[in-house]
């Protein structure tokens, strides 16, 4: 089956197109800076010439017109006719309570999804608007939503509510949600994979540490507990957002500076973590420059980030009662040989010997980079999102074939 998987941000959209038989990636793509008049499209297709379009592309309805015009281009395209697209699989942020899994777009989806705009609503709406253009431009192509929240639904009440009022949970659904949820999916499974053993069987901790930042407890494949919460703002530190925090320093700073609702809301998502500790920047590969260079402020941040990731393994130890894995994934995760060692070390009293030298030597793919007489497993796994979106979207569109065929 040939899927468009699709990622729309509210000025971007990322897309990989698969061939799910052939387990290859036809072409991928970004269009970024949609609604201004200098709009990119750099589209890589297999076997061909990668290229970049700059124009005009004022909404995400033009953008997905351009993204069909290239995978169809003569030049540059994979396909001949629009009807090779079989499906098309989205992204979407949050699913809420309403969707345990991925889900086939109807039009009582959508509504569903636009109830949920509420508890993302930066997110939703532009995945949302991806839809839409799909089917204005693909009418009758099968589409399917993914959610990052949907691998964290089975967690249990201890770890999802929070400790406000109950009546407050039933009122606004203001619980753990969690995040990343593909990735801490697709790493988790890998790494049952590696190690021979049945994921049913394992308990994991998955790190995806990359602009944004979340660790998930996976006992038994399931999501049992994770760092982001009711929005992708809890948990670890991150590249812009602070992550954990006394909640009553927000209502402080917004007395204090005389903030609006609207400038709190900026001054946690987009001036904290990484760049608001260090004064420099939100990318790991400029803080750790810094740290060299003797910044002390970027040394905070750098340890900061570190002794948050090593608090959560403790804390997903102790929940799960063991551990049989951990794994780095993300940019950060996959990349940082420094975030690596500073996070595993002295954990060898719990089972974690990183192996130094497998470690430094910055190996590419999924390794295993422990030591090996290490009871617990240490892996690096590249994680791949838009694989898992394609074959879930393969699976419930043959699923729906099928039953018509009933
Ligand atoms: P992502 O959001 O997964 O694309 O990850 C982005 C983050 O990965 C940024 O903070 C980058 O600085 C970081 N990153 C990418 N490559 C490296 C590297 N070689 N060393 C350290 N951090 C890296």
């Amino acid at each position: 089956m040939k899927v468009l998987v699709l990622n729309s941000g509210s000025s971007s959209i990322k897309y990989q197109f698969f061939d799910t038989e052939k387990n290859l990636v036809l072409a991928k793509g970004l269009v970024e800076r949609i609604g201004m008049s200098s709009a990119i499209l750099t589209h890589a297709p297999i076997g061909k010439e990668k290229i970049k379009i700059v124009g005009e592309i004022l909404d995400h309805s033009i953008a997905i017109e351009y993204v069909i015009a290239v995978l169809l281009s003569k030049n540059h395209g994979v396909i001949k006719e629009k009807s090779e697209i079989d499906a098309v699989g989205h992204r979407v942020v949050h699913g809420g309570e309403t969707f345990s899994g991925s889900v086939l777009i109807t039009s009582e989806v959508m509504q569903a999804l636009k109830d949920n705009i509420e508890l993302a609503p930066l997110h939703n709406p532009p995945n949302i608007k991806g839809i839409e253009a799909v089917t204005r431009h693909l009418p009758g192509t099968p589409q399917v939503g993914v959610f990052d929240t949907a691998f964290h639904s089975q967690m249990p009440p201890e770890a999802y509510l929070y400790g406000i009022p109950f009546e407050l949970y039933k009122k606004y659904k203001i619980r753990r949600y969690g995040f990343h949820g593909t990735s801490h999916l697709f790493v988790s499974n890998r790494a049952a994979k590696l190690m021979g053993k049945p994921l049913e069987e394992l308990k994991i901790v998955t790190a995806h540490l990359g602009n944004g930042c979340s660790i998930a407890a996976v006992k038994g494949g399931h999501s049992i507990d994770t760092s982001m919460g009711f929005t992708p703002l809890e948990g670890l530190l991150m590249g812009t957002r602070g992550g954990d925090m006394d909640p009553s320093l927000i209502l402080y700073v917004m007395g204090k500076e005389g903030l609006s609702l609207s400038e709190a809301n900026t001054l946690l998502n987009k001036h904290s973590g990484l760049l608001g500790i260090s004064g420099e920047s939100s990318d790991m590969r400029e803080i750790e420059a810094a740290v060299n260079e003797g910044n002390k402020k970027a040394k905070y941040a750098f340890d900061v980030f570190t002794y948050r990731i090593k608090k959560y393994i403790g804390s997903y130890i102790a929940a799960m009662g063991g551990v049989d894995a951990l794994v780095f994934t993300g940019g950060i995760g996959e990349n940082s040989e420094v975030v690596r060692a500073a996070v595993c070390e002295n954990m060898e009293y719990l089972g974690l010997k990183l192996d130094e030298n497998v470690n430094k030597s910055r190996p590419d793919g999924e390794v295993l980079i422990s030591e090996g007489n290490s009871n617990v497993k240490i892996y690096k796994i590249p994680t791949n999102e838009e694989l898992v979106i394609a074959l879930d979207t393969e699976k419930i569109v043959s699923e729906q074939v099928l039953q018509s065929v009933k």
